[in-house]
């Protein structure tokens, strides 16, 4: 027995939205379901079995551990790691046939000097280039030729040529189309250098869903795929929450006016109010920047009361329930509906942000 705080993950609704998803992009674009950060907190490799189902030919994750946690599991799909790995770890990298994202000449460089000669098979690099996002990537033309004479070696094949977009989710498209139109001036210089990528991409979730002419031969689908819908998506799809997050009361008690509860007397009650507490806390990734959010009870809200606790929070209820009553925190209860979304702004966030804060102390049920 559990204390009694899952998260319900449908299996089905994984394997769903990456079928739709890849229904609607054009002929012949291929998906990458990006299961990082425990499958964005659905379970890593449950959630890349699903998209495998889906119809997901390649995946992602952000570093080689988990990577490797993913063969481990068995599964078999190529792998991109999205972060640049270190030099001294390329053995591994190969042996598990795992494929790099490299970004620039420093790191053949240390690389090379690592192995002291050629690597045992070839070893398939992604490149990375940084056209505004500012994170990782090449940006010069003179990164581009340093890394040219690395990317021509025989046991080295270029695998892919990608970037990543910082507003695909906002309105105003201006900077995205200047960050397209300089990731076309780099793949111009891939083109004068003679090296062809096999695949090119750019799109995460909100770029692939609202413009798909970006699709280039591949996208990184990976906030969609747990059902978490983009702004203003041009592709109409019905994406399903992958995610219910489910309690029930722990206690039940009756405060009168002016008693206050919660650490620093956090809130006093203005009147008789039934105050129920949920065993779920900040330790559990359930943030402080949640303590104005609600959670439902017997199918209605009911408002956090109070700063939250590291291992329960207290909820004001619609009446008097016993201890026992169910309390959803994501999720359908009644015709009610609290969606990561809603969550996600009380934190100025995405809903991944939600979910993939869930510690391994929250159980992950799945159901098909
Ligand atoms: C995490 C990540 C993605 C997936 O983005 P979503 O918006 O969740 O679809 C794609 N590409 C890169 C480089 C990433 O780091």
């Amino acid at each position: 027995m559990g204390r009694g705080t899952v998260a319900e993950i449908s299996l089905g609704a994984i394997r769903d939205n990456v079928k739709a998803i890849r229904d609607a992009l054009p002929d012949g674009v291929r998906l990458m379901a990006v299961v990082k950060a425990n499958g964005y907190g659905h379970g890593a490799a449950e959630s890349a079995r699903m998209a495998v189902d889906g119809g997901a030919e390649r995946l992602a994750v952000a570093y080689l551990e988990e990577a490797l946690d993913l063969r481990a599991e068995g599964i078999e799909l190529p792998i991109l790691i999205l972060t640049p790995i270190h030099p001294a770890d390329v053995l591994q990298a190969l042996r598990h046939e795992l494929m790099i994202t490299v970004a620039g000449a420093d790191w053949f460089d240390a690389m090379r000097k690592e192995l002291g000669g050629k690597l045992p098979g070839k070893l398939k690099v992604h490149i990375k280039a940084d056209t505004g996002l500012g994170r990782l990537g090449l940006r010069s033309l003179e990164e581009w030729e340093a890394l040219v004479p690395w990317l021509k070696a025989d046991d080295i094949e270029v695998d892919g040529f990608y970037t990543h977009f910082a507003t695909a989710g906002k309105a105003d498209t201006s900077f995205l189309e200047r960050q397209y139109v300089r990731f076309q001036e780099m793949l111009g210089w891939c083109a004068a250098s003679g090296i062809q990528p096999r695949h090119c991409h750019c799109a995460g979730s909100a770029a692939a869903l609202r413009f798909p002419g970006l699709s280039m031969d591949m996208v990184r689908i990976g906030a969609a795929m747990y059902g978490f819908s983009p702004a203003k998506p041009s592709l109409e799809i019905a994406l399903k929450p992958a995610m219910a997050l489910k309690s029930s009361l722990i206690a039940v008690r009756k405060l009168v006016a002016g008693e206050s509860l919660g650490y620093d007397n956090s809130y006093t009650a203005s009147g008789e109010e039934w105050i129920g507490t949920v065993p779920i806390g900040y330790a559990d990734g359930w943030h402080q920047g949640l303590r104005h959010a609600e959670v439902l009870v017997e199918g209605q809200r009911a408002p956090i009361v109070g700063k939250i606790c590291m291992d329960q929070l207290m909820v004001k209820l619609p009446r008097a329930c016993p201890a026992g009553t169910p309390v959803v925190l994501i999720g359908n209860q009644g015709g009610n509906c609290i969606a990561a979304a809603e969550l996600a702004m009380h934190l100025s966030s995405v809903p991944q942000e939600v979910s993939s804060s869930l510690s391994p102390r929250v159980e992950r049920v799945y159901i098909s």
